[in-house]
């Protein structure tokens, strides 16, 4: 790993090199909260940001993504990667692409989601103003942030810039790097480390004690009493950063000859998730609403562990902000049932 400082004054034409460079997607202002959209100008560009409503990995997996072509019993796969940065993005948010990278080739090679990851070159950015709901410091720390390019911390007069990869380094020569002190290199990790420190939100326990408790409770009528108000709206399903699942449709043209084959975003919380055709009639194997609200805990907290070799669950807070029930929150449901 390389370190370097960007003073504040040079920030600006490095981001504006990169921008001339390839696009660049980073966080912007979108009226009282944030988004990842690919930058027009660095004057744009707010690092200062809490969290955006939809996590970074919709650059991989878009909301709705073209498969396939189909014509006259013929296909092409929709496979165009253009090279991008994805600048700016939180640790927390690092540590949710690194579960997806394992996820998307586990079992089944995504090509889709690792043609566009491999386009694309990470810088990430620490947190400096917490999102109402965030608890990253207390959660998922078996995991290390990692798979990123490049990361910037806010020290005083500038950024302490880590280089991790030759994607990295090929960026070097867009930016006025300069030397950095051994106490510059202090105060930014002493930055990262308040950063997990002042989260407004906590857990109480360990991962592992959590993953052994709440799978206790699969059983327990905790469920019903905590879904009472789900709306089934699967919000907290879409704006998770470690939520991966999708659904496919085929799309016809008039003529019954051509078409594509697409995916969108599915939500484990809706009602039509789990029904499934069977001969004729259908099967919904999560009918119940405390069903479905218990299966994203377990998942959340225990059912990944093993694999992930922590919880899928990397406290960015945004299921808890955006449930209009106010119902969604890990840290409430894991520290009441921990309580018990
Ligand atoms: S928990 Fe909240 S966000 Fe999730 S499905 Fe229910 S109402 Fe919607
Ligand atoms: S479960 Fe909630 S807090 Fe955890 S990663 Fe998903 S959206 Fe963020």
């Amino acid at each position: 790993m390389k370190t370097f400082f960007l003073s504040d004054g040079d920030l600006d034409e490095f981001v504006t090199n990169l921008i001339a460079k390839s696009p660049v997607f980073a966080p912007v202002a979108k009226k009282t909260r944030f988004v990842f959209n690919q930058l027009e100008s660095v004057e744009d560009l707010r690092l200062d940001y809490d969290t955006t409503i939809l996590p970074p990995k919709k650059l991989f997996v878009p909301t709705k993504q073209d498969l396939v072509t189909f014509e006259h019993g013929k296909y092409e796969e929709c496979l165009a990667p253009g090279k991008k940065i994805l600048f700016g993005v939180h640790p927390y948010d690092i540590k949710a692409i690194s579960m997806m990278d394992w996820i998307h080739e586990e079992s089944n090679f995504d090509i889709y989601y690792h043609s566009n990851r491999k386009a694309t070159t990470i810088i990430g950015s620490n947190v400096q103003n917490h999102y109402k709901k965030a608890f990253f410091g207390s959660v998922c720390k078996e995991l290390k942030v990692m798979g990123h390019d490049m990361f910037l911390t806010k020290i005083a007069d500038g950024y302490l810039v880590e280089v991790l990869t030759k994607k990295g380094d090929d960026l070097l020569p867009d930016g006025n790097f300069t030397d950095v002190s051994k106490e510059q290199i202090k105060n930014a990790a002493d930055v990262n480390t308040k950063a997990d420190e002042n989260c407004p939100s906590k857990l109480k326990n360990t991962s592992l004690e959590i993953k052994h408790k709440i799978r206790m409770y699969y059983d327990s009528d905790v469920w019903k009493k905590k879904s009472e108000n789900c709306f089934s709206c699967g919000s907290c399903n879409i704006v998770c950063p470690t939520c991966y699942c999708f659904d496919i449709q085929d799309e016809w043209a008039l003529e019954p000859t051509s078409g594509k084959r697409y995916r969108r975003w599915d939500a484990c919380l809706t009602c039509e998730f789990s029904e499934v055709s069977v001969q004729g009639g259908s099967e919904n194997f999560r009918e119940e609403r405390a069903e479905r609200f218990r299966h994203r805990i377990m998942r959340k907290t225990s059912f990944l562990n093993d694999k992930l070799g922590g919880p899928a669950c990397v406290g960015c807070g945004r299921c808890s902000g955006t449930c209009t029930a106010d119902i969604a929150d890990p840290v409430s449901i894991i520290n009441e049932i921990m309580e018990k």
